[in-house]
Order: structure tokens, then C-alpha cells, then sequence
């Protein structure tokens, strides 16, 4: 479970540009859910993302993740949870161009020393997941957005995380692309990986169980 106590996050403290973007923000998810969070532009759902995935600290609160506080961490063990815990998927995919599919999908293993051997069979069995193992030689420059968009979800699930974010997953993505690109993380979901999707697209939020809506940085 996620379980999220008086999280606040202040840009810029005590200067004049100060931007208070998450104000004492609570709640909780628990394993398994498919959760969409919801809001306006500006109303603190990257901030809140960041936070949650070890990407950056806040300024005040708890992040309890299967009872550690995530925001106790030193900086070892928050790239430990980044790299086992947690795997995130961004709009614009965040792909190493020059690499391929494989070596993409292999980066979080080897972050967290997962030996030779046992990376070959960890990164077919999420391409397979994804269904893009016929595409694991190729370059992603070589790739459709949806292809792309595959593979970052792939690369997302390998270490087996215990939730995965995803930032407007399928804001770059055509209509009837990111309606399978929503597919793909309602498996994930089925699977039994929690999935925590950030968007503006209504009919996917409605395609979630629950949605969390945030308004200037406070859940309504
Ligand atoms: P959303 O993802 O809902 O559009 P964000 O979490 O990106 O919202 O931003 C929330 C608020 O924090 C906005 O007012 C934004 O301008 C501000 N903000 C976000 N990141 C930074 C930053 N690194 N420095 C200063 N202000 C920021
Ligand atoms: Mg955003």
C-alpha cells in the first residue's frame, strides 16, 4: 500500500517566484487498484508523481510504501527504490534513441545489478507481455509512437516493480493508439501490479477504478 500523510511541496520556498504546488496532501492506495489521477494543468499531478517516485523529495509529509517512509531515505536507497520498486512511464516515452528495444528495456537491470545471465529472460518476458519481442533488434528511432510508448511500459514493468506511474501516457499518442496503449496498462493492472495513470483524457479515467482529482495542489 501507498499511503501518502500530509504531503506538501513548495517550489522556490521564501522567494518571491514561490509556487505552493501539493498543500497537505492524504491519501491512500492500495495493492492491485488501477488509479487515475486527474486536474487541471498546474495542479500539481507531476509534483505529485515525482514525489511519490523518489525523483524528488518534498518539502513536508510522509510517503509510507509497504511501511517505509519513503522520504526518510538517503540517496542509496531511494535509487534502490527507483530502480526496484517503482516504474514510470512519461508521455514522451524517455527512450535512449540510440539504443534498441532490448538494451532499453535492459537499463533498469542492469541499475540494480541483476547479473548477465538472468537479464535476457526478464527483458523477452516483458517484450512478450507488451507484444514486441518481434521488435526487440530494432533501433526506436525505427519505431511508431505506439511501438515506443510499448516499449517505455515494458522497461517500466521488467524489475516487477510493486506500482508503476505513468504521466499523460498517451498524450503524444492518436486516439485509437492510446486507447491500446490503455489496454496495455489495464493487463499490467490485471496482472496484479498496482497502476497509478496521470491524465486528461476523461474516458480513460472513467476506465480506471477510482479517480484522485487534484485542484491547486489539494485533493477535492
Ligand atoms: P500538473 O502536472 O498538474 O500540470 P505540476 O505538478 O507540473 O502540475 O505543477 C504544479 C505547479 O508547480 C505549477 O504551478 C507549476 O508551474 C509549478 N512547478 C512545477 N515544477 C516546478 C519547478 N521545478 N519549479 C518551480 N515551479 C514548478
Ligand atoms: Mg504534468
Amino acid at each position: 500500500m501507498i499511503h501518502v500523510k500530509n504531503l506538501s511541496k513548495i517550489y522556490n520556498e521564501a522567494q518571491n517566484d514561490e509556487v505552493k504546488a501539493l498543500d497537505n496532501v492524504n491519501l491512500k492506495i492500495h495493492d492491485g487498484e488501477m488509479v487515475a489521477i486527474i486536474g487541471a494543468s498546474g495542479a500539481g499531478k507531476s509534483t505529485l508523481m515525482h514525489l511519490l517516485c523518489g525523483v524528488d523529495k518534498p518539502t513536508n509529509g510522509e510517503i509510507w510504501v509497504n511501511d517505509e517512509n519513503v522520504v526518510t531515505y538517503n540517496d542509496k536507497k531511494l535509487s534502490k527504490y527507483r530502480s526496484e520498486k517503482v516504474g514510470t512511464v512519461f508521455q514522451n516515452f524517455g527512450l535512449i534513441n540510440e539504443f534498441t528495444v532490448y538494451e532499453n528495456v535492459e537499463v533498469p537491470l542492469i541499475f540494480s545489478n541483476v547479473p548477465r545471465g538472468q537479464r535476457s529472460k526478464l527483458v523477452c518476458s516483458a517484450l512478450e507481455r507488451m507484444g514486441i519481442e518481434k521488435l526487440k533488434r530494432r533501433k526506436i528511432t525505427q519505431l511508431s509512437g505506439g511501438q515506443k510508448q510499448r516499449v517505455a511500459i515494458a522497461r517500466a514493468i521488467v524489475n516487477n516493480p510493486l506500482f508503476i506511474m505513468a504521466d499523460e501516457p498517451t498524450g503524444a499518442l492518436d486516439r485509437k493508439t492510446g486507447e491500446m496503449i490503455f489496454q496495455c496498462l489495464k493487463k499490467i493492472n490485471s496482472d496484479g501490479t498496482t497502476v497509478i495513470i496521470i491524465t486528461h483524457n476523461m474516458e480513460m479515467a472513467k476506465g480506471c477504478n477510482r479517480n484522485i482529482e487534484i485542484e491547486d495542489g489539494r485533493i477535492v
